[in-house]
Formats: C-alpha cells, structure tokens, sequence
C-alpha cells in the first residue's frame, strides 16, 4: 500500500539530503536523524562479515524465490501458492510451520530455534489488481490483459527474510546461540487486512524484536512517527426496495442513490478535512441493470489520518454521512470493517543499528543493462531519467508530527505499536514510479530485484546478529518503546473481538485469472531465470 515509496522518496531526498551528509560526518542536530551504532565486540562484527558474504553465495536460490513468487502474482487473501511455496522452503530448512494462522487460510508463521530473543522477519505477499506486466521490457505489456501482478514489488520481501534467516541460522547453529527466529507473511497488504488480526491471534506476544522489510528505490530505514498514515477500510452496504425503474418507479428505494447521496456529502466535506487526510472509495455493487431500481448497493472507502484519534474522528464523519444517506432514500445501511491500520512508528535503536549495517553494505553494483532499462521505463513515463540509486537515502527520524502532510499506509504500524520494529526498504525496484501500477511490475523479476533483495538480505541478517548477541541493544529498543513512544498513546485494536478477516476479497478475480496465470509460473528446473523462461531479452526498451 505504499503508492509511491518512490515518489516518497522523492519528497525525503530533499529533507534526507542533510541527514546523509549530517551522519557521514557523524555531526547534524542533536536528536535529530539519529546516529548508526557504533561496532560490536569483534567477535560480532566478524560472525556479520561471515553472514553477508555467505548470504552473496546464496544468489541464485534468492533469485529463484523473487522470480517464483513474481510468477504467481496473486491478490490478497488469495495467495495460496505463494504460501505453499515459501513455507515448503522453510519447512525444508528445519522451521516449524503453522499453517492457517488467526484463521486466515494463506497465513503462517514458521519458527526455528530455542528461547530469547525472538525475532521476528516479516514481509507482505500480495500484489496489485490489473498489474500485469512483462518483466524486462520498459513499457506497458501485459502478460495476461486485466490480470494481477507484483506492481508493487511484494514477490521480494519474504526472499530476502528466507535468505537472511538461513544464513543467520547456520550461524547460530554452530556457534550454539540461543534464540528464535519467527518468519511470517503480510498477508493482504494491499487491504490492510491481516496484520491487525495476527496481533489479536498473538503473534507478537513472546517478540522482542521484529524487523519489517519492504521493497523500495533505496536502501535506507527510518525512525518515529515519520510520514504517512493510519487506515480504516469500511465497505457501508444500503438496502433499499427493488421496482420496476420505469412502470412504477415510486414503488422503488435505490441502495444506489444512498451511495451517490453518500459520496457527494463525503466530496463536500472533504474541503473541510485536515489537509493530512487522505480517503478514497469504490463502488463495489453499484445494481444489476437499469431497469431495476437498486435494492442493494455497497460503498468500500478508505478514511487515512496520521494519528489514531484522527483516524477515529474520519470514521466517525464517514459514518454519519451514510446515516444521512439511508435517512434521504429511505433505505438502511449497516457497515463493516474490511481492514485497518496504524500510523507507523519506528523504533530508533533498532533502526540506528540497521543504519550502521546498511552503511557497511552500500548500495549493489547496478550493471548498464539496468540503468538503461530504468530509464527506459522513467522516459515513457515522461520521469527525469535518474536511472537507480547511486546514494544511500540515510537515516531518517525524528519528525515532527506536524510536518507529516499525510500519504500512504502499511498495516505494520499496527506491530510497531506492540513491539519494537522497523522496516527495512531494499533497492529492488526503479525510482520516480506512480506505484500500485504495471511500470512497478517491470524490475520486480530483473537483476535489479535479485541484487536489491541480496543486498537488503545482508542487512537484514546482519541486524538479527546484532539482536542476538548484543542483548543491550534490545534493552535500549524497549525503553524507547516503553518510555518514548508509548508514553502518551498506548495501541487500541481498530477491530473489536468479533471483526473476522475479509477473506472473501479477491476471490472472484483470481477465480476469473488463475487459470491462465498458472501456465506462466516459473519453473526453475528449466530456465535460470524467469526472464529466459519468458523470452525476453533484457533490457527490452523502446
Ligand atoms: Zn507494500
């Protein structure tokens, strides 16, 4: 859900621009963007030398999962083969896998080793409706015509997790390490569907530290509230009287005009809403055919704000207008929530010790045929042709709240309120993209990917070592969480005890695809690459 981690990014560079040099320096305000650790005992930095050069010799196999997953492209809620095949890896590896996990059948957890800490590496799975797209080739192409596809980049981030836990794994194993990796998926990601209720199931009970990946144009993390928002995704479902719409239309109630009546009261309030709200609908049953009056007809909006009470507030306005609504038709209405989440914040410890890895990792080498396949997508696009990242975005942190101007959301917010987190943004994909759209799609199964994920896997390996064997620094994450940021505002679920998952989204679409999406899936018996399983030639640009 982070339409535009790109353009976002474009937004940070110019604020990020004096956090960069600021910490190359070492110097910058006090308080402000924060400072990478200072190195471990020797004895760590070594084993996380070791851990990032063995995880550059795991390349091919992390290439198999970005493109296998690529290949499946499906929507939240519906990734059942992305969820077969990842855990089938897992379980291979020797992790305990629990399938169907808070109730929601494409969900797991999969742990592997013995007592404290726990860490936990989490990613989302799902992809973009209408998103389908050629990898390789740097203008539109669908590979099916109104099908789904990773126009997000969510085929990478649980690779990167599976690589970095594997390798950390071999380590602890023969250094005898206590502690517990725990690997789970952001599940309907895109719907803000999932997380909220892994929360409620207890996921996070016994974590101590949870470490979020998610793909972005650089490598780079960040702490505090940061930007962005908080979600409610509420469908309002009016009931109306079906008549005939032409020989007795006075018989009639249209659902359909509450809907409308609904919308324009929204668009008039809008003007009056803090200039931080974000809120978008669709009419997701709008009736059957004109000449039936509606009896039915379903509303589904998303009400963003940056804080919680705000969130509340939105909801609330929400709701009242399509009260207003039934009362002008003389139909009813009855509402249901279909996903929510949290505004993010960060946790600065952990995310000042990822910083000082990420340093050490840098950003991949790009080779040519990258650089021209970014700018062959950013020239169609009419982008400035910056080709990939060259600079590391920095450490960012400490905004103030005030500044925030709003944007998109991720359902991880929720985890970072009950447990020290950060997200990781990895290199594996083009900047200056609309996000949630095909052009998205174009690197996701490309050496860009496969270097982004290798390299945000060294990072995200190196950070788990870091929680393992330097129990001060978990300490110190959970007294900023204890005394920082939890101080004032405490979580309180958006959903109440008897909200269930929305399981039933996506369903048809797949239904509709999934047949002819199947005879894409990447066999990698066959083909090294996804790219040479498809014939494309790489780069392929205008
Ligand atoms: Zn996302």
């Amino acid at each position: 859900m982070r339409i535009g981690r790109a353009g976002l990014t474009a937004i940070l560079i110019s604020l990020v621009a004096i956090g960069v040099s600021a910490q190359r320096g070492r110097g910058g305000a006090p308080g402000q963007q924060g400072t990478p650790t200072p190195p471990g005992p020797p004895r760590v930095e070594e084993l996380k030398k070791e851990v990032a050069a063995d995880i550059e010799t795991m390349k091919v196999a992390t290439q198999q999962m970005v493109d296998q997953v690529f290949s499946f492209g499906e929507l939240g809620f519906q990734e059942f083969e992305t969820s077969k095949y990842l855990t089938a890896i897992l379980e291979k590896n020797g992790f305990k896998i629990e399938r169907g996990y808070a109730g929601i059948p494409t969900a797991w957890v999969a742990t592997w080793g013995t007592g404290k800490p726990v860490i936990a590496l989490g990613s989302d799975i799902d992809d973009i409706p209408q998103a389908s797209q050629k990898p390789g080739v740097a203008y539109h192409d669908p590979m099916i015509e109104g099908a789904p596809g990773h126009g997000e980049g969510h085929n990478s981030g649980v690779p990167l997790n599976i690589t970095a836990a594997l390798a950390v794994k071999k380590i602890m194993e023969r250094e005898k390490l206590p502690g517990t990796l725990k690997l789970w998926p952001g599940v309907a990601e895109e719907l803000v569907g999932a997380k909220m209720y892994f929360i409620r199931a207890g996921m996070f009970r016994d974590v101590d530290i949870s470490l979020f990946a998610h793909v972005g144009a650089n490598l780079g993390v960040s702490w505090g509230a940061g930007f962005g928002t908080g979600l409610q995704s509420i469908e309002y479902t009016f009931k109306g009287e079906s008549a005939h719409a032409a020989a007795q239309p006075w018989r009639g109630r249209s659902a359909l005009d509450a809907v409308e009546l609904m919308d324009v009261g929204w668009n008039f309030r809008r003007e009056h809403l803090r200039l931080q709200h974000r809120s978008h609908y669709v009419i997701v049953n709008g009736g059957d055919q004109p000449n039936v009056v509606p009896p039915n007809a379903s509303v589904w909006y998303y009400f963003r704000e940056t804080d919680y009470p705000h969130i509340k507030e939105l909801r609330e306005i929400g709701d009242t207008i399509a009260k207003a609504a039934a009362m002008m038709t003389g139909t009813d209405v009855s509402m249901r929530i279909l996903g929510a989440a949290w505004p993010q914040h960060m946790n600065k410890t952990v995310a000042e010790t990822m910083s000082a890895n990420i340093l050490a990792i840098g950003l991949p080498k790009w080779d040519d045929a990258d650089i021209v396949l970014a700018k062959g997508i950013q020239r169609e696009l009419k982008q400035p042709q910056i080709g990939l990242a060259t600079q590391l975005a920095g450490l960012r942190g400490g905004l103030d709240p005030e500044q925030n101007m709003g944007g998109p959301s991720d359902d991880i917010g929720d985890v970072s309120w009950n447990v020290p987190t950060v997200t990781l943004s990895y290199p594996a994909n083009i900047p200056n993209l609309p996000g949630h759209n095909w052009a998205n799609a174009i690197a996701m199964a490309t050496p860009i990917a496969h270097k982004g994920v290798t390299a945000g896997a060294k990072v995200q390996a190196m950070t788990v070592i870091d929680m393992l064997m330097r129990p001060e620094l978990v300490q110190q994450a959970w007294d900023y969480f204890r005394n920082v940021q939890t101080k004032d505002q405490k979580y309180i679920s958006f959903i109440s005890d008897k909200d269930q998952p929305a399981l039933w989204l996506n369903e048809k679409i797949m239904k509709q695809y999934g047949p002819e999406m199947k005879k894409f899936y990447y066999d990698p018996t066959k083909y090294k690459t996804y790219l040479e399983q498809l014939g494309i030639k790489y780069p392929t640009v205008r």
